[in-house]
């Protein structure tokens, strides 16, 4: 487990560099301040916090939903900084323990997938209602290349267990029957919504606007991952609680491959966020120069893999194949305000590569950004005003 974490430390702390107001960081990884009482604990988790004179940031670095949290926060003294920034994880590891996580009995996806199969389906929360309806549209005009419903078949890779840039001793990818009884169960559109009273609910309504819930029914055997849109989730619930913390100046919150900028800097320069160069995850390929509050979403082949004889397989699957999608695309960095779509648009994105991909995006209004196989940068023209080489 330590080694697991420690692992998924390192890699994804390379797999988006962030640097606020540090352009200089150069190699790629989230730096902690110079000279800041940086330590390892016994779980691997770097817990850092460190002044850099008035208005500095405080950096602080734990991990929860199987990946690494780092908060910079701009607050007027530490302790609100480190208010904040506990209560911003007592608020992840809640939300996986209590609503994402497909493995603790305690959360409501354990349950939902529990009553798969059964004649009364399961009454789903407001919020997860809202989710599941948000990421059913995104399936349609993704094509169904995003796919909530995969669960059966990614629990067959095991995805969970890999960490990037981890060989998997004795790893096998499954087997041709295995995976094809497993992709069986998948498929939004076997899953049934019923809006409690009334017929079944489709993409019908915005869900933002949602505070109704959905009665949701799964074929036997049909287990939900939502490990697409988590990291999103988890920054939509941030972003309310910073807009409740008028304390906090400013904050830039990493989470795996999900980054949220808020508020600002004393001395009123922009966020300077990197983009992991998939060929060379200690490097960037450029930064983008953000003001204010914004969602970053990434979903790349080098983020979570195990490689075999040569053979990458990585965690962003073709719902077509059950296995890992076949691409052109190495990386794709989503831009946009609202983190859960950023999160899903990122992940379908990746699948559907670039003119797919930009028009999906360009429905939500989002930026996006895609590092091909062949080293190409393809950028929409609202990206292309904030990277910089
Ligand atoms: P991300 O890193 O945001 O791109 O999400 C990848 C994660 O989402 C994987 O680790 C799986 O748990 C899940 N996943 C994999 N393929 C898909 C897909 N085609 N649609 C939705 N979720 C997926
Ligand atoms: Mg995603």
């Amino acid at each position: 487990m330590k080694l697991f974490l420690r692992t998924a430390m390192s890699a994804l702390m390379a797999a988006v560099l962030l640097c606020c107001g540090c352009a200089d960081t150069g190699a790629g990884m989230a730096r902690q301040p110079e000279g800041g009482p940086g330590a390892e604990d016994g779980d691997g988790a770097r817990k850092t916090n460190a002044g850099q004179g008035a208005g500095g940031p405080w950096q602080y670095a734990d991990t929860a939903m199987g990946t690494v949290v780092q908060q910079t926060i701009y607050a007027a003294d530490q302790e609100t900084a480190r208010d904040f920034s506990a209560q911003a994880m007592e608020l992840l590891w809640g939300l996986e323990r209590e609503k994402i996580s497909w493995r603790l009995e305690t959360s409501e996806v354990y349950r939902a997938n529990a009553s798969a199969g059964s004649e009364e389906g399961f009454l789903l929360s407001a919020d997860l209602s809202a989710l599941l309806e948000s990421c059913t549209l995104l399936w349609e005009r993704s094509e169904g290349a995003f796919d909530v419903t995969l669960g059966a078949v990614t629990r067959l890779w095991d995805i969970d267990k890999w960490a990037a840039e981890s060989s998997q001793e004795g790893f096998e990818p499954p087997g041709g029957e295995l995976l094809n009884q497993a992709l069986g169960t998948c498929g939004s559109q076997k899953l049934r919504l019923v809006e409690e009273g009334s017929a079944d609910v489709r993409s019908a309504e915005s869900s933002a606007s949602r505070e109704s819930r959905l009665r949701l029914f799964m074929p036997e055997g049909m287990r939900l991952d939502l490990g697409a849109v988590g990291k999103g989730l988890a920054m939509e619930r941030i972003s309310a609680l910073l807009a409740e913390r008028p304390d906090v100046d400013g904050a830039v919150i990493s989470l795996g491959g999900s980054i949220l900028t808020y508020g600002g800097k004393p001395d009123g320069t922009p966020w300077r966020v990197g983009i992991v160069n998939p060929f060379d995850t200690a490097e960037s390929i450029g930064i983008l120069t953000l003001e204010g509050s914004w969602c970053v979403s990434t979903s790349g082949d080098y983020e979570r893999y195990v490689e075999v004889d040569g053979v990458r397989y990585h965690h962003i699957l073709d719902p077509k194949t059950g296995a890992p999608a076949v691409s052109d695309v190495r990386g794709v960095t989503i831009l946009m305000k609202d983190g859960l779509l950023g999160d899903g648009l990122s992940t379908a994105c990746f699948i559907l590569g670039p003119e797919k991909g930009m028009a999906l995006a360009a429905r939500y209004g989002a930026e996006a950004l895609f590092v091909m196989a062949d080293g190409r940068i393809e950028m929409s023209d609202g990206m292309k005003d904030v990277f910089r080489k």
